[in-house]
C-alpha cells in the first residue's frame, strides 16, 4: 500500500523539491522516527524495469512505461516515495520501519554530455543519502563492457572515494546488483563473478586520491547479487523472486539482511530533508561535498531548533511553577531541578541522535540558558535570605547578655552563622547544577558582607560615641563655667587640667595604654585612634563654645564687679563694711578695683600661667577650606577672632572697662551717699 504518489525530489531543472519537508511530515505524522528509517536508491539504464521492480517490491507508485498512455520516456529527475511495505514470502511484524525509495530516472543516450553530468550528480546524491544502491541490469548486458552500467559504476566508485576516501569511520554502501530477465541458463554465481571481476578492474584503474591509493573496493562496498526471472515470460516466478528479495529487507539480524547499521548515515529523520537539500545544493553547484560537515551543519541546526523548543516550553511553565515556592529553599531547589531536568530530557529525546559533540555542545548551552533564566529567582531568594540573616544577626547582637558577651564576640559568632547559612544555600543550588558559576554570587555577597559589617559597627560606634558625649559635654560645661565664674589668675591652667581629666575619666573604660584606646567594636588601631580624635575634637568644641558663649561682655563685667564688690563691700572677715570717711572709701575702692582687674586680661585672652596662648591640639573649626576661619562676624556685626584664646577684641575690652568703671563708680557714689545719709541722721 502506498501512502501517496511519489514526489519529484529533484526535477528536470535540477531543483530540489520545495515542499519535501511537508511531504515527509505527511508520511510520518507525529510519529517519532528518529534513526529508525532507511533510504534506498536504484540506478540502471533507461527502461530496464527499475520503476516496475520498486513498485512491486515496495508497493510504491512510481511512473512506469506501462502506465504511460504512449510509450514515451518517464519524467527525468530523482523521484522519492515513502513506504512501510515490503513484498515478502514471509509474514513479518506489522511495525516496520519507514523506507524512503529514490528512483533515479536518467535519459537515454542521445544527449550524452548532459546525461553524464546528471548521472554523476545523481550518484553523488544517492551515495550521500542512501544505504543501499540497487544496480539494475539485464542479464545480457553482463560481460559486454557495454552501456551505461559500467560507466555509471565507475562514477559511483569515484564519487564514493571523494565522499568517504578521507573518512576513517567504517561506513559502507551496499551495491545490490539485480539481474533482470535471468532465465537461468547461466548460473547467478558465474554472472556475479563476472560482474565482480569487472568491478575490481574498474577499481584498480581508478585514479585514487592521495591516501587512498591502496584502498580496496571492499573497504567501501559490500556486493550482493540477485537474479529475477523474466517478468513477462515467467510472471509467477518473477513475483516469487521479488518476494524473496523483499525478505532481505525485513529479516533483521540475519546474514542476508540488507539494512546493516554500517550503511546508515546516522542522521535522524527530522534532519533528513535539510541534509538532503544541503547535499544537493553542494552537488548541483559543483562544490566539494563533505558529508561530515553537512551532517554537522544539520546537527547544529536541528539541535538548536530542538533546544529552542524545549526552552520555550520551560519558560512557558516557569513562572507559574516557581512563584509559590520562592521562599523555601528545599521545595524551590527541587522544583527548579525538576524543571531543568524535564527540559533537558525533552532536548535529549530528540537531539541525542545527532552528532554527539554537537548534541553535547548544544546541551551545555541549553543548560546555561536555563541557569541564566533561573538566576533571577535564585538571586531573589538569596537576597531575601541575606536580608533575613542580617536582621537575625542584628537582633542577636542587640539582645545579647551584655555581661557575658561583648559586641565583638556576638558579631563574630553571628557573622559565621550568616556566612555558613548563605554558603549552604548556594551549595544546594550548585550541587543540583542550577548555578553555572557562583563566582559573581560570592563576590556580591562578600562586598555586601563587608558593607553590612561596617554598618553594624558604625551603628554601634555611633551609640558608643553618643553615650560618651552625653556625659562628657555637660560635665565639661559645668566644670568650665564653675571655674570661669570665679576665676583665679591661673584659671586657664585649671581649665586645661580639668579638660584633660574629664576626657580621661569618660574614656577610661576604653583606654588600653597611655595613648591607645580600644572602643571594643573590632576597629583597627588607626580607626580607634580616629575615634579618640573625634571625641577630643568634640571636647575642644565644647570647651570653645562654652568659653566663648559664657565670656560675653556682660558676664565679664559682672565677674569683675563681683570681684570688686567682694573686696569693696566686705572686710577680710567677710562682714559688710560700714563707711566712715570718704578717704576710707577711696582707699578701699582702689584696692578693690585693682583686685577686680587682676583677672581682666586673663578673661580676655586664654593664656597659661606660663604666658602661653592656649591653642587646641585638634582642628575644631566646622568650616573646612575656603573661608577665613580666624575671623568671623557676630550678630551685631562685630568681628571676632575665631582663635580659641582670643576672647575679647580691643574694642570689647574698652567696652567692658567702661561698663565696669561706670558700675563701680555708682557703687562708690552710693557708698559716699550712705555716709552723708548717716551724718544727717
Ligand atoms: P524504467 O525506465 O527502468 O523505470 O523501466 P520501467 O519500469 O518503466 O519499465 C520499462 C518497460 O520494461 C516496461 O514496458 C515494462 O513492462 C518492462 N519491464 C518491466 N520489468 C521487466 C522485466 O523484468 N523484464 C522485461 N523483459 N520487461 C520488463
Ligand atoms: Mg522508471
Amino acid at each position: 500500500m502506498t501512502d501517496r504518489s511519489a514526489i519529484q525530489l529533484i526535477d528536470e531543472e535540477k531543483d530540489f523539491h520545495q515542499r519535501a519537508l511537508e511531504y515527509f511530515q505527511q508520511c510520518i505524522g507525529d510519529r517519532d522516527v528518529g534513526l529508525d528509517y532507511h533510504v534506498i536508491s536504484v540506478f540502471g539504464s533507461q527502461s530496464s524495469g527499475k520503476s516496475t521492480l520498486l513498485n512491486i517490491l515496495f508497493g510504491t507508485n512510481f511512473d512506469t512505461m506501462d502506465a504511460q498512455v504512449k510509450r514515451q520516456q518517464t519524467t527525468k529527475g530523482i523521484w522519492l516515495a515513502h513506504t512501510k511495505e515490503v513484498n515478502t514470502t514471509i509474514e513479518v511484524n506489522r511495525d516496520r520501519p519507514d523506507i524512503f525509495v529514490l528512483d533515479v530516472e536518467g535519459s537515454d543516450g542521445s544527449e550524452r554530455g548532459e546525461d553524464q553530468d546528471f548521472e554523476r550528480k545523481a550518484a553523488l546524491f544517492a551515495i550521500a543519502v542512501s544505504e543501499v544502491l540497487i544496480v539494475n541490469m539485464w542479464e545480457q548486458q553482463i560481460g559486454l563492457y557495454q552501456g551505461n552500467n559500467m560507466a555509471l559504476l565507475k562514477t559511483v566508485f569515484e564519487v564514493n572515494l571523494s565522499l568517504f576516501g578521507k573518512n576513517d569511520n567504517d561506513h559502507k554502501v551496499l551495491l545490490l546488483f539485480v539481474i533482470r530477465d535471468h532465465v537461468g541458463v547461466t548460473p547467478l554465481s558465474s554472472l556475479s563473478d563476472s560482474v565482480t571481476r569487472e568491478l575490481e578492474k574498474i577499481w584498480s584503474e581508478l585514479s585514487k586520491p592521495p591516501g587512498c591509493e591502496d584502498s580496496s573496493l571492499y573497504d567501501f562496498f559490500d556486493l550482493k547479487f540477485v537474479g529475477l526471472a523474466h517478468k513477462l515470460l515467467q510472471a509467477e516466478k518473477f513475483i516469487q523472486n521479488v518476494k524473496k528479495l523483499g525478505d532481505s529487507f525485513v529479516l533483521k539480524g540475519t546474514e542476508n539482511y540488507y539494512f546493516k547499521p554500517q550503511y546508515h548515515h546516522r542522521l535522524p529523520l527530522d534532519g533528513w530533508t535539510m541534509y538532503a537539500e544541503n547535499c544537493w545544493d553542494q552537488i548541483e553547484h559543483n562544490k566539494d561535498l563533505d558529508l561530515p560537515t553537512q551532517q554537522i551543519l544539520v546537527a547544529r541546526f536541528k539541535t538548536e531548533e530542538i533546544s529552542n523548543e524545549a526552552l520555550e516550553e520551560f519558560i512557558k511553565k516557569y513562572d507559574e511553577s516557581v512563584a509559590p515556592l520562592k521562599g523555601s529553599l528545599g521545595p524551590l531547589t527541587s522544583k527548579l531541578a525538576a524543571l531543568k531536568e524535564e527540559c533537558l530530557a525533552k532536548y535529549d529525546e530528540q537531539a541525542s541522535r545527532y552528532a554527539t559533540n554537537v548534541y553535547m555542545e548544544k546541551r551545555e548551552s541549553l543548560s546555561a540558558k536555563l541557569n541564566s533564566h533561573m538566576l533571577g529567582t535564585i538571586n531573589e531568594f538569596l537576597e531575601t535570605l541575606t536580608e533575613e540573616l542580617w536582621e537575625n544577626l542584628k537582633l542577636s547582637i542587640f539582645s545579647r547578655d551584655k555581661t557575658t558577651t561583648s559586641f565583638i564576640e556576638s558579631l563574630d559568632k553571628g557573622k559565621i552563622k550568616v556566612e555558613s547559612e548563605f554558603n549552604e544555600s548556594v551549595r544546594s543550588f550548585k550541587n543540583l547544577g542550577l548555578i553555572t558559576s557562583d563566582e559573581e554570587i560570592s563576590l556580591n555577597f562578600s562586598n555586601d558582607f563587608e558593607e553590612r559589617m561596617k554598618q553594624i559597627r558604625d551603628t554601634e560606634l555611633k551609640a558608643k560615641i553618643n553615650y560618651i558625649r552625653k556625659n562628657l559635654i555637660p560635665e565639661l560645661k559645668d566644670h568650665i563655667i564653675h571655674l570661669l565664674s570665679h576665676p583665679s589668675k591661673k584659671v586657664w591652667d585649671d581649665v586645661l587640667d580639668d579638660f584633660e581629666s574629664t576626657i580621661q575619666r569618660n574614656l577610661s573604660p576604653y583606654q588600653v595604654s597611655n595613648n591607645k584606646f580600644d572602643f571594643e567594636i573590632g576597629l583597627s588601631d588607626d580607626e580607634n585612634a580616629n575615634v579618640y580624635k573625634s571625641i577630643r575634637i568634640l571636647a575642644w568644641r565644647t570647651l570653645d563654645t562654652t568659653v566663648h558663649d559664657y565670656l560675653k561682655i556682660d558676664t565679664i563685667v559682672s565677674i569683675l564687679r563681683d570681684r570688686f564688690e567682694d573686696v569693696f563691700r566686705y572686710d577680710t572677715e567677710g562682714s559688710p563694711r560700714l563707711w566712715k570717711t570718704e578717704e576710707e572709701i577711696d582707699g578701699a575702692f582702689r584696692i578693690a578695683k585693682e583686685h577686680a582687674l587682676e583677672v581682666f586680661e586673663v578673661l580676655s585672652l586664654a593664656v597659661t600661667s606660663e604666658n602661653v596662648e592656649i591653642i587646641p591640639d585638634m582642628p575644631i573649626d566646622e568650616v573646612e577650606n575656603g573661608e577665613n576661619n580666624e575671623i568671623y562676624q557676630d550678630n551685631e556685626g562685630v568681628f571676632h577672632s575665631r582663635r580659641f584664646a582670643h576672647i575679647l577684641t580691643e574694642l570689647q575690652k574698652e567696652n567692658v572697662l567702661d561698663q565696669f568703671r561706670r558700675q563701680i563708680n555708682i557703687t562708690v557714689l552710693d557708698s559716699k551717699r550712705s555716709i552723708i545719709t548717716t551724718r544727717t541722721h
